[in-house]
């Protein structure tokens, strides 16, 4: 049978309707109120019983947590709280639910708590508020794209290429373990591998992105990224979704433009799609603020800071100009710093940044012209011969939400930095092919999904915005 989804009911102007509702039971009081969620909304059916109309073993299976069809008419509600209510005609337990085993109780849970039970926690309000707004959000973001022109890339996530992320990738591997076939140097043997060869999984799939931007103009990609970078932060995970646009003909502005112009986009889209969503995790977002000591909360309510990013431009600042701003800081002054900002060329480290986006400039900005020493070979040099045309763009509360750049279109110039700084230039071969023929100046950006969402949704750690998080140590589910 074809239910209706509860949240066209709560949505609904008719009344006296018969109509099929199938969810899990959030409480039941009284023996009468049974409040019905189906995931399709943050609001729960109420749905109303004549307990004498039904038997006493099927009341009690009426737990938190079981699975129930519900036939019954939809009515103009009795009580104050919602609008309709669902007056109970027939009820049938689809799957039961042990209430003293059934870990997800009415009542608060530790994010901490719920992470341990990461295949029940979309269960909770909250949980399933934030995977409705980034849900939301992914299609937002091939809506903002497909409507722009480009056109969606899948990008290899095996990778033969390691030019990139040395050092932090996964390897992918069929040989034997126990029994590791070795070269003459003593070491394994990729030559009997699957693939003849080393490979790991994709770091970016920007490389591969550019052979198809320089064809079809404007592309993106939007899959699996992996690091296996050892850090135990709020914004981390091991496997995460990076949004990787690659535009022929851009230069550093032009994608400094577009980003703006994504984000702002999508952001737009979910504060208008996700309203009840977003209003219980602002709401949320204040509880836990004010638990906070004064220094530490938010100045600004979780929409609210959505809607400013919205309307107001980003701050656009060069490495050079940023560098004066951390030297000359308090901060740096007072050696408050865990890295101390005296020479340029340092890297930017999230203290750094945060204080920037946070403290000084208190909007998002995008820092463009990095010193080339702490940045990838494949950017842009400058005239200056001293930076490249990179740009990150730093988020309150988040840091890094973007990494990008114009990419080095001149073959010469290309090979040198290569060589430089010791990678393979071999490997390279079919990435130098693009500058051979038809080169033209391109640029593009990554957008790690995962941070988005956690800007969205407000939540402080990343662990929190993707379904099964994978970290050091933690591979569960
Ligand atoms: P960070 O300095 O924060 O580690 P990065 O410089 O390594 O970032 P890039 O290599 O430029 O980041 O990747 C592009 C984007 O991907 C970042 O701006 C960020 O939004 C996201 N990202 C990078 N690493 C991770 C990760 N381990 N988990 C989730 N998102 C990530
Ligand atoms: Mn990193």
């Amino acid at each position: 049978m074809k239910a209706t989804k509860i949240k066209t009911l709560l949505q609904s102007k008719e009344r006296n309707l018969n109509v099929t509702v199938q969810g899990w039971v959030k409480t039941f009081r009284a023996n009468r109120f049974i409040a019905l969620n189906d995931g399709s909304s943050l609001n729960n059916l109420q749905c109303v019983v004549d307990f004498e109309a039904f038997e006493e073993s099927t009341l009690k299976r009426i737990t938190t947590g079981a699975a129930l069809q519900i036939e019954g008419l939809l009515i103009e509600s009795q009580g104050g709280g919602q609008e309709v209510e669902l007056q109970v005609n027939t009820l049938s337990i689809i799957g039961d639910s042990d209430p003293e085993k059934y870990p997800i109780q009415p009542k608060k849970h530790s994010l901490e708590f719920l992470r341990e039970k990461a295949h029940l926690r979309v269960r909770t309000t909250t949980f399933a508020a934030i995977m409705r707004v980034r849900s939301a959000l992914s299609f937002a973001v091939h809506k903002f794209f497909q409507e722009e022109g480009f056109f969606y890339v899948n990008t290899p996530i095996i990778t033969g290429s390691d030019a990139e992320g040395a050092g932090e990738m996964f390897r992918v591997s069929t040989l034997d373990l126990k029994n590791t076939p070795l070269n003459e140097e003593g070491l394994p043997n990729f030559k009997e591998d699957f693939f003849g060869k080393e490979t790991n999984l994709t770091v970016s799939g920007q490389l591969e992105a550019e052979t198809y931007a320089l064809g079809l103009g404007e592309v993106y990609t939007f899959g699996p990224t992996f690091r296996a970078e050892n850090s135990n932060t709020t914004r981390h995970l091991a496997e995460f979704w990076m949004i990787e646009p690659e535009m022929a003909f851009y230069d550093l502005t032009d994608n400094m433009n577009l980003a703006e112009k994504f984000i702002t986009s999508v952001l737009k889209d979910v504060l208008e799609r996700c309203q009840e969503d977003l209003k219980f995790l602002d709401e949320r977002l204040a509880k836990e603020d004010q638990s906070k000591p004064q220094a530490e909360r938010s100045p600004m309510g979780l929409i609210e800071k959505i809607k400013f990013v919205i309307d107001n431009d980003f701050k656009r600042v060069s490495y050079t100009e940023a560098f004066e701003i951390l030297r000359n800081s308090k901060p740096n002054k007072k050696k408050k710093f865990v890295f101390p900002v005296n020479e340029w060329g340092v890297d930017l480290q999230s203290e750094h940044e945060r204080y920037l986006v946070e403290k000084h400039f208190n909007c998002p900005v995008i820092l463009y012209d990095y010193p080339a020493n702490i940045k990838a070979f494949y950017m842009r040099r400058n005239d200056d011969e001293k930076t490249v045309r990179a740009m990150d763009i730093l988020f309150p509360g988040i840091g890094e939400i973007v990494g990008g750049s114009q990419r080095e279109e001149r073959l010469e110039v290309l090979e040198k930095r290569i060589e430089e700084m010791n990678i393979d230039k071999e490997e390279l071969w079919w990435y130098l092919d693009l500058r051979r023929f038809g080169s033209v100046p391109h640029s593009g950006f990554g957008l790690g999904f995962e941070r988005l969402v956690q800007f969205a949704t407000g939540m402080n750690n990343i662990r929190d915005v993707i379904p099964f998080p994978r970290t050091p140590q933690n591979a569960a589910f």
